[in-house]
């Protein structure tokens, strides 16, 4: 499988498939996991600044209810497309029963390139986007939340367009809002700060060091930023980072507070970043840089049958989702390289989420300390127990994390008389 034949979801089926024979189900137990139960394609007109009307393509996908309301990200980039959006929702899907927060999985996107949208483009097509899928979300439906280029603002304005149907103000229709309509504090590092929690975790397990590791972070959006800002203040040694542009390489540890500084101004880019102490590489240089731990932190099927033999870092701990192919998958597990996967690593951000929704239920706000302190202890325990599936049955954390949640998703849709009765 190449770059350009690459199919997240034919992927994300692989896996399951797998994973479901050996938790020993019959195509019956778990059929319904192959399908997402809703899917919908909209199309967004949007009047730009210069006049004329653009058509852009919108997608919201519900894979799984069965053990509560669809939760997932909604994701602005040029090549989102139903295929990616069905696995995303899937993915979601897993990654609640894992962190075993009462929720199914969703995933939303629109097909657009936002740096090419001025601010009042975007929120007209945020707010058109909203309207269309209008019908399938709200807090007790389907609950939205940020995702690859989107954020807090962008939650703010789809919250305030829900809102203003229903008539009054509904905050629990997405999360990772701005704190002052609701939002949670800490949610917005939620997914870095989980990724580190279950860093530490894993290398703690395999008996290394995680102040003493060197790190290759791809990706400085908010998840990979985070993560290397957490990681740097802990005083480890992050060698590689990246965006879309290309890498940056310092055996002796980069300086991650100048980096983010060049690159919170939006119009810059790593390929021009300029600083003595740093040598350019590309970003297939960073996946296989040498370093002990790699965390992809960008976009899905980064590291592939192609370059997954030059990977040299020991352990990988999947940051994004999907970054890893099935074939690669195979490659590292024989080169004995440790992968956490996405659906366990990246969860801090939706145990945030679900913190914010409950708090807004309550109209409470939690503080700090109570957020960080619930949050590492659910992504410890989730650890533990895809630690303990895949020991038991000797397979690779990605195959124990399927297994942990495919079992609870089947057992709440059989406790709610699903599937298997129907037949
Ligand atoms: N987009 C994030 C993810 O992929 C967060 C989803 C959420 O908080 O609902 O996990």
């Amino acid at each position: 499988m190449n770059k350009n034949t690459y199919n997240p979801y034919e992927n994300m089926l692989a896996v399951l498939d797998e994973a479901a024979s050996r938790l020993g189900l019959k195509e019956a137990d778990y059929i319904t996991l192959r399908y997402p139960e809703r899917e919908m394609i909209v199309s967004i007109p949007v009047r730009m600044d210069n006049g004329e009307m653009k058509v852009f393509e919108g997608y919201r996908v519900q894979h799984n209810s069965a053990r509560g309301p669809y939760k997932g990200g909604i994701r602005f980039h040029q090549n989102a497309d139903l295929d990616e959006v069905k696995a995303l929702a899937a993915w979601m899907s897993f990654k609640c029963a894992i962190v075993n927060i009462p929720y199914g999985g969703a995933k939303g996107g629109i097909k657009v390139d936002p740096s090419k949208l001025s601010r009042e483009e975007l929120i007209r097509l945020t707010r058109r986007y909203t309207t269309r899928i209008l019908p399938i979300i709200g807090p007790d439906q389907d609950i939205p939340a940020p995702d690859v280029n989107t954020n807090g603002e962008v939650m703010g304005w789809i919250m305030d367009t829900y809102s203003m149907f229903k008539g009054h103000s509904v905050p629990g229709v997405v999360t990772g809002k701005p704190i002052e309509i609701g939002g949670s504090i800490g949610r917005t590092e939620a997914t870095g700060r989980g990724v580190t929690i279950i860093t530490r975790q894993c290398l703690e397990h395999l008996g290394m060091s995680y102040e003493n590791s060197t790190y290759a972070i791809q990706g400085m959006g908010n998840v990979g930023g985070t993560a290397a800002q957490i990681l740097y203040d802990k005083g480890c040694k992050i060698v590689a980072v990246s965006d879309y542009s290309g890498g940056v390489y310092n055996e002796n540890g980069l300086d991650i507070p100048a980096i983010r500084t060049y690159l919170s101004d939006k119009t810059k880019a790593l390929i021009d970043y300029v600083s003595d102490d740093v040598k350019h590489i590309s970003n297939d240089e960073v996946i296989t840089c040498c370093c002990d731990v790699l965390i992809p932190a960008a976009l899905e099927n980064q590291i592939t049958g192609e370059n997954a033999a030059g990977v040299q870092a020991k352990v990988i701990i999947e940051a994004a989702n999907g970054p890893t192919t099935v074939e690669a998958d195979k490659i590292l597990e024989e080169k004995g390289i440790v992968v956490v996967p996405d659906i366990l690593a990246n969860a801090g951000g939706v145990v945030v989420s679900y913190f914010e929704w409950v708090q807004n239920i309550q109209s409470m706000a939690w503080d700090l300390d109570e957020v960080n302190r619930t949050l590492k202890k659910i992504m410890n325990k989730a650890y533990d127990e895809v630690d303990a599936m895949s020991r038991d049955n000797k397979v690779t954390m990605r195959m124990g994390a399927y297994m942990v949640a495919i079992n609870r998703i089947c057992t709440a849709g059989k406790m709610r008389g699903g599937p298997i009765s129907m037949a």
